[in-house]
């Protein structure tokens, strides 16, 4: 599962994140992930669930909100929304596009409480 290295990488970016905005004890964190990226909700729950035991995060509740994918020919300039197995232009019947959105994971949000001054 996938999922394993995403949490991963994504509990580096949120311990960074928090770091920055002196943030001592995470709540919420919210991601935006990619339809191309095929991500399973409680897959990714469980694997977050893994990954946050014993840092700042955890506690943090995890928002995922999937994302449409979105592609655009370099032929003709069509943007179309492309399925997993047919990335052709709608249009043209060519593979020369390129994606737009939905092939990456988001980290939009980490709130949590400030350290007091
Ligand atoms: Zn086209």
């Amino acid at each position: 599962m996938h999922e394993m290295s995403i949490a991963e990488s994504l509990i580096e970016q949120i311990i960074s994140v928090a770091k920055e905005n002196s943030i001592v004890c995470v709540d919420e964190v919210e991601i935006e992930t990619g339809y191309l990226k095929q991500i399973i909700p409680d897959v990714m729950q469980e694997a977050f669930k893994a990954v946050i035991k014993g840092t700042i995060a955890e506690n943090a509740v995890l928002k995922i909100t999937e994302i449409s994918a979105l592609a655009k020919c370099n032929l003709c300039k069509e943007e179309f929304t492309p399925e997993l197995d047919n990335f052709l232009c709608p249009k043209c019947i060519k593979a020369d596009v390129v994606t737009l959105k939905g092939d990456d994971i988001i980290l939009k949000a980490v709130i949590g409480k400030e350290e007091k001054p």
